[in-house]
């Protein structure tokens, strides 16, 4: 991570915190790794982001119906889902400090100039390029410059933890002493139901909601008028014990995701893989994620799943490298025929135009919610200039949100609190909350730090009630971008900021 990106994500962190969009989880106790809570404001985007997927996704489609499924379920399903003996982690310990790691994310790093070794290292990264990379930033200044001076003559090494040459150990990330070899460790969160606890009351937290969809998959087609093609969405929160939670919400234990299985002929899966993948990557980038931060990623052959017959994974240029936002993938018929072998319940649809039985292909676009929430907070981090009452220019930091998901819409303000101001804001304010839009009513203060208070909330527009609206009932409305101020009747305040959240 260059000096430039972990400072932004420092800031952005810090404003997270300062205006009550994150917090660390627990953080009186000093917190628990991996875990966090969402504050006023972030509960808004989340919930804004949440209902934006539902809306596209459910409501505008006649091909898709909504779940909401337990999170504990019979242990048979995970037995059936592979995720039992399947669901592990490369994980590796330092025999000196005793730190874990996941192995498939600990790079040891050597660059040599024939037999001379001048940097040999452990370091946290995705891939060989960005564990080059982070080694290199980590070294100290003189192994720097004579890395650039010899770049030429170099020869770098560089392997992942689990996937070492013969004989060579790794080198801690931390404290540079020597790894394990790497062991399999499995994700769920394990529990016991009931007032036993022996192996017969195991449970598990769902590290993944899709399973509940295909559980209940025959329950939706015998009780919905709905046949393939056609999906089921669900939102909730899933579980898994992550070796190395990390990147703020990035990596969690406890997350939200949104799922879709998509169930359809098999002749048609490649179409509809095709479909999703495209719908869901053009998704994020109309509630304003940038294209040049997008990416799609098809997997090489040899990182699918050994059931999956195509999946690509979109992808955004976090301040901490390209990272995973949603998977979209065929899954075939495999988890409907898992599931029809450990249930032995039918999973077969029959056509009764055609006559014929089959059991569908599955595409399914699977996102994490507090991943896109993050996404979003990033790209709508901004620091730039603006103009302070008496003209002159000040920096200032602003969330450009997209109006549909910035959490509060709309701030009113009583330019002074007197000669009536007050009552007339609060009027406006209250209209607004009527109306159902997230409105917030301050009267404290000069009105330029009221303005960049909302500008860190990424309020998108605020109103405020002058001397001028005593006498011809307009106010002023600021655009948190443009900064431009119109000044339009009091009455047509709310139709305003509707009219710009339909946009
Ligand atoms: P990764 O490789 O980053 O661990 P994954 O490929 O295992 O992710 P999936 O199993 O495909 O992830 O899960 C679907 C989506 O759920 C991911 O794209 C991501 O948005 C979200 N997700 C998965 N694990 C986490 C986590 N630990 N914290 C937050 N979100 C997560």
């Amino acid at each position: 991570m260059s000096e430039n990106t972990g400072d932004l994500m420092e800031k952005l962190v810090a404003l997270c915190k300062r205006r009550g969009f994150i917090f660390q989880s627990s953080e009186i106790y000093g917190g628990i790794n991996g875990f966090w809570d969402y504050g006023p404001l972030g509960v808004e985007l989340k919930r804004n982001i949440k209902d934006a997927w539902w809306r596209d996704v459910v409501l505008r489609r006649d091909d898709m119906v909504g779940l909401d499924c337990s999170i504990i379920m019979n242990p048979k399903v995970w037995e059936a889902s592979g995720h039992v003996v399947n669901f592990n982690d490369p994980l590796v310990d330092c025999k000196k400090c005793k730190a874990r790691f996941r192995a498939d994310k600990v790079f040891t790093v050597i660059a040599a100039e024939g037999e001379n070794v001048l940097l040999s290292v452990g370091a946290e990264a995705d891939d060989e390029e960005h564990a080059r990379l982070a080694a290199t930033n980590a070294a100290n200044s003189k192994t720097r410059r004579r890395l650039e001076d010899h770049a030429q003559k170099l020869v770098w090494t560089v392997f992942r933890a689990d996937k070492a040459p013969q004989g060579r150990s790794n080198i801690c990330p931390l404290c540079g002493g020597e790894l394990t070899d790497a062991r399999k460790f499995n994700m769920m969160f394990k529990t016991f139901v009931g007032a036993m606890e022996d192996s017969s009351s195991v449970a598990y937290l769902r590290p993944e909601t899709a399973q509940g969809i295909f559980a209940n998959y025959k329950n939706v087609l015998d009780t919905q008028r709905i046949r393939p093609p056609f999906g089921i969405a669900q939102i909730g929160k899933s579980f898994r014990n992550e070796i190395n939670p990390r990147n703020f919400t990035f990596r969690s234990r406890e997350f939200e995701q949104m799922e879709i299985e998509f169930f359809c002929h098999p002749s048609e899966a490649d179409k509809w893989y095709a479909y999703w993948r495209d719908e869901r990557y053009k998704w994020y980038i109309d509630l304003g994620l940038k294209s040049d931060k997008l990416r799609l990623r098809p997997h090489e052959t040899d990182e699918l799943a050994h059931y999956a017959r195509a999946c690509a994974d979109i992808e955004y240029s976090f301040p901490f490298g390209v990272s995973e936002l949603e998977g979209v993938a065929n899954r075939t018929d495999f988890d409907l025929t898992q599931h029809q072998k450990f249930s032995g319940k039918d999973m077969n649809f029959f056509d009764d135009e055609t006559k014929e039985r089959y059991i569908p292909y599955v595409i399914e676009p699977s996102g994490g919610c507090d991943r896109a929430t993050l996404a979003f907070l990033c790209e709508a981090y901004t620091e730039d200039m603006a103009p302070d009452e008496k003209g002159v220019m000040q920096a200032r930091t602003v969330m450009k949100f997209h109006p549909r998901l910035a959490p509060v819409k709309l701030a009113v303000f009583p330019l002074v609190k007197k000669e009536g101001m007050p009552e007339v804001a609060a009027g406006i304010h209250n209209e607004a909350k009527k109306a159902g839009l997230a409105s917030f009513y301050d009267e404290k203060g000069a009105v330029g730090r009221r303005y960049r208070r909302q500008d860190e909330a990424g309020t998108p527009f605020c109103v405020t009630v002058d001397g001028q609206t005593l006498q011809d009932q307009t106010v002023t409305i600021r655009d948190r971008d443009s900064l431009k101020q119109d000044r339009i009747a009091a009455a047509k305040v709310v139709q305003y900021v509707q009219d710009a959240l339909a946009k």
